[in-house]
């Protein structure tokens, strides 16, 4: 399997070389201030499974808490990717709302529950 991906004006596209190691539907409050929505929705896969196809030059990266870094599109905003650097610098989240290939499996998990959102 390998999965397609850009951002919302399209300067971004990558390519996701196999399956995804994990998928969740994360509900922390800094997933739903960035994603703008109930929860982000991300696919986990090793670095090396990431390819960027183009505009690399326009990810920028936001630290949200000390060695995590939030990758968006600087143009259009999109929410692209999640890395714990400090942690697991050999692993990288994928938004999976950002998926031009369908994901067509359920999530496997969902985390931060606590704070799920009650709309
Ligand atoms: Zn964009
Ligand atoms: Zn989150």
């Amino acid at each position: 399997m390998s999965y397609a991906g850009s951002c919302l004006c399209g300067a971004i596209c990558y390519h996701v070389n196999g399956e995804f190691k994990s998928t969740s539907h994360c509900h922390c409050t800094m997933c739903q201030k960035q994603h703008g929505a109930a929860c982000g929705s991300y696919g986990n896969v090793s670095i090396k499974q990431l390819e960027w196809l183009c505009g690399q030059e326009m990810l920028r990266l936001y630290e949200s808490t000390p060695g995590v870094f939030r990758g968006f599109c600087s143009t259009c905003g999109s929410s692209l990717t999640w890395a714990n650097q400090a942690e697991t610098p050999d692993r990288i989240a994928i938004a999976l709302g950002t998926l031009d290939t369908p994901y067509e499996q359920k999530v496997t998990k969902h985390i931060f529950k606590d704070t799920r959102v009650t709309w």
